[in-house]
């Protein structure tokens, strides 16, 4: 069944659009210093090769606010400027050509600074994003306790009456180029506070779980709360938040959109989990085979919806992976190609991955 997104208004990210039917972007966030303008292009460009569609950068100083103007001559994605309590901040990053500000209205505190973000945003035709999470709301958000789910109920709706207001105070400075977030750390709490906003709001979504954790527990964080909603149509551009390399938010972000079938990113790696009939390490087998993979570049737009199956033995793999467009059956010392469950011919093991890669090549070439 095909998703149906919720429909919102459009805004863009530099070139990028967001929301009203655009595809899904994938955004990430630097780890370096930003005033550390080497070390942050250098992070920014991996992020480019991996697929990053748009990336932020924190700016906590002015040497940061400063650094964005190199940075940007440096790099092909927009880049977005995250601004914390000082406003002054952020017009120094829109003067050095930030394509978008993401910030809490709340710890700018007075209504006055927030105006003088909206004016530079409108002279520089760039989208805010309005953060809201927990330090939004005036109140704790209630971790434990019999009556937690209650006290998280109430807590959700103030989130959302804050939200609701941030965006009526943009509105009545005739500020309307907005996405929202209503991240919490929980995931459950997380999703509600994002279903809620969606019965009464039309603007697009910035989806993304705080706090998510390391990668394994992040990687599955988000699944579940960025994918619960993307299934039920919400969400225009999200961000995987893992504490490691940001290269590996922008993987696990395209895997999810892959795996709802909401966005192409080439060919599907399938392998089955391995069992005591395997013949060979198969963990090794498709860590090389994506390796090789990746090695091959993004831009596969040939080879998108090509299924690519990894099997650890011979008997059951080539029907256990029948529907995959090309897949590999691995056996003693040799493993065996086939296409759509039927055999094609044999290969030595060393030589396993290479044939793969050719004949995937080959689909394409022949389709
Ligand atoms: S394909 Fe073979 S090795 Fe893999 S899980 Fe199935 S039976 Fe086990």
């Amino acid at each position: 069944m095909p998703i149906e997104r919720r429909k919102t208004r459009q805004i863009h990210v530099g070139p990028v659009a967001i929301g009203g039917g655009s595809p899904i972007s994938i955004q990430s966030m630097t780890k370096t210093h930003t005033h550390d303008v080497e070390g942050t292009v250098r992070q920014i460009r991996e992020l480019e090769k991996a697929g990053c569609d748009i990336v932020r950068v924190a700016v906590p100083d002015k040497p940061s606010a400063e650094a964005i103007k190199k940075i940007k001559v440096a790099i092909k994605i927009p880049l977005i400027a995250d601004i914390h309590y000082d406003h002054r901040l952020a017009l120094v990053a829109l003067e050095g050509g930030a394509n978008g500000i993401r910030l809490n209205p709340g710890n700018l505190k007075e209504e006055d600074r927030i105006r003088q973000i909206i004016d530079a945003a409108k002279a520089h035709k760039v989208a805010i994003r309005i953060g809201v999470n927990a330090g939004s709301v005036d109140a704790v958000y209630p971790k434990e306790g019999p009556l937690r789910h209650e006290a998280r109920e109430a807590f959700i709706q103030k989130m959302i009456h804050r939200g609701v207001e941030y965006l009526r105070f943009f509105e009545r400075h005739h500020f309307t180029e907005l996405k929202i977030s209503m991240k919490l750390s929980n995931v459950q709490d997380t999703i509600e506070s994002y279903r809620r906003m969606a019965k009464v709001s039309d603007y697009p979504f910035h989806l993304g779980v705080t706090e998510a954790g390391l990668p394994r527990d992040g990687a599955i964080k988000s699944a579940l709360g960025i994918g619960a909603l993307l299934l039920e149509g919400i969400g225009d551009t999200l961000r995987v938040s893992l504490t490691g390399d940001p290269v590996e938010e922008v993987e696990v972000g395209k895997r999810i959109l892959q795996f709802l079938e909401l966005r192409d990113f080439g060919p599907e790696l399938i392998a089955c989990p391995s069992c005591g009939r395997a013949d060979i390490d198969l963990i090794q087998l498709v860590e090389a085979a994506e390796k090789r993979l990746r090695e091959l570049g993004k831009s596969q737009a040939d080879l998108v919806g090509v299924k690519i199956a990894l099997m650890g033995c011979e008997v059951n793999g080539p029907g256990e992976a029948k529907d995959a467009d090309i897949g590999i059956a691995a056996g003693k010392g040799q493993g065996m190609i086939f296409k759509k469950g039927q055999m094609i011919r044999r290969v030595k093991e060393s030589e396993m991955v290479e044939a793969l890669v050719q004949e995937m090549l080959n689909i394409e070439r022949t389709s």
